[in-house]
């Protein structure tokens, strides 16, 4: 599990005056669930299809297992893409879809029929080899596509929003079984999105992306805990930010600072905070969202501001929430949640 599957040094694309990757430094270690994370047009696909040789960088390396391989050929690179559309054969069997890259390489045909079932084991497609594509349902397609991947034993599994065509029950049982999978057959996955709980839920580590750089690299709990921008605060997860006059009010310090709605806890304005580990602000409860398993609380702040809490309805029903609009309240947090982020 030691070394590194890939390395990116300086990578650069532009497409006439578009500069679609801007400078990428990244290390991505062996057997690592990696995840690029960003919004539409930050890069993350373009990064991805330069790793996989479909496109050249405009500058910078690209290192496969310690070898440059900046310059070579998508076949000459011992990567595997699995796209979002999943690129089936219509015209082929499933059993034929995934053996046909063994085909290609001249497998003999005994060995390349018993390596695409293994493949269709491991996802869960026992029985579903004599099918065609178009008699299987979206998951399942997935799937095979995964398989198709997976039986040459590719080094590194490429994955560019590959349950973005799912609905959302689908998409959650497959983030699991892609995990659970992925940890099975110890290949490194670099699998793009632009949903923050998918990568969150499934990453070892996450790189975020914006306008073309990464703005910080880390595991799901460092990116949402101690978010080195204010942009990761507020792509990942939601966010308060504290600024200016604002963040000296009821933090006692400038700067800008991110805490999490659901590290801040709603309490009648009388209940006072004597612990010194502890902050507190009063307001008026602006507007109330009923969640069912929570509530969201916007609280508009004494002297100006407003806070978003985030409290479990462990005790309390739609009504009970209700009832808090209009109310005065004191919002308490540990102040080790309030997180400074660059300016
Ligand atoms: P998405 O989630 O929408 O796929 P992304 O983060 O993957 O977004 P990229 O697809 O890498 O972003 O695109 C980054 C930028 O480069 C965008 O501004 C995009 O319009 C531009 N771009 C990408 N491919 C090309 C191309 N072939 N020609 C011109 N511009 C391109």
């Amino acid at each position: 599990m030691e070394g590194s599957a890939i390395r990116l040094r300086d990578l650069r694309k532009s497409f006439g005056d578009t500069s679609a990757v801007a400078g990428v430094d990244l290390e991505i270690r062996d057997g690592e669930f990696f995840s690029m994370l960003g919004p539409s047009g930050s890069g993350k696909t373009t990064v991805l299809r330069m790793i996989a040789g479909f496109e050249t960088p405009t500058a910078g390396v690209i290192e496969l297992a310690g070898q440059d391989v900046t310059g070579r050929a998508p076949f000459e690179r011992d990567v595997h893409t699995v796209f979002q559309d999943y690129a089936l054969f219509p015209h082929m069997t499933v059993e034929q879809n995934v053996a046909y890259s063994l085909k290609v390489r001249g497998t003999p045909k005994a060995e390349r029929l018993a390596r695409a079932r293994k493949a269709l084991a491991e996802v869960r497609l026992d029985g579903y080899g004599g099918r065609r594509p178009s008699q299987l349902s979206g998951g399942q397609r997935q799937r095979v596509a995964l398989a198709r991947a997976l039986v040459g034993r590719p080094r590194v599994l490429l994955l560019d929003e590959p349950l973005g065509a799912l609905d959302l029950k689908l998409r959650e049982q497959m983030q699991i079984e892609l995990k659970a999978l992925q940890r099975e057959v110890g290949i490194t996955f670099v699998f793009v999105t632009h949903d923050q709980e998918e990568a969150l839920t499934m990453s070892d580590r996450v790189a975020v992306f914006h306008q073309g750089r990464i703005e910080q690299v880390g595991t799901p709990a460092e990116i949402y805990e101690r978010p080195a921008t204010a942009f990761v605060a507020s792509f990942v997860g939601t966010s308060n930010l504290l600024a200016g006059d604002t963040a000296r009010r009821v933090l006692g310090e400038d700067g800008t600072h991110s805490i999490r709605p659901e590290k801040i806890r709603v309490l009648k304005e009388a209940e006072a905070a004597d612990d010194p580990g502890v902050a507190t602000a009063v307001g008026t409860v602006a507007e109330v969202v009923y969640l069912g398993d929570a509530t969201r609380f916007l609280v508009d702040l004494d002297g100006g501001g407003r806070l978003t809490a985030l409290q479990q309805n462990l005790d309390t029903s739609a009504e009970d929430v209700a009832a808090y609009r209009g109310t005065r309240v004191r919002l308490r947090w540990q102040r080790g949640h309030a997180v400074r982020v660059p300016d």
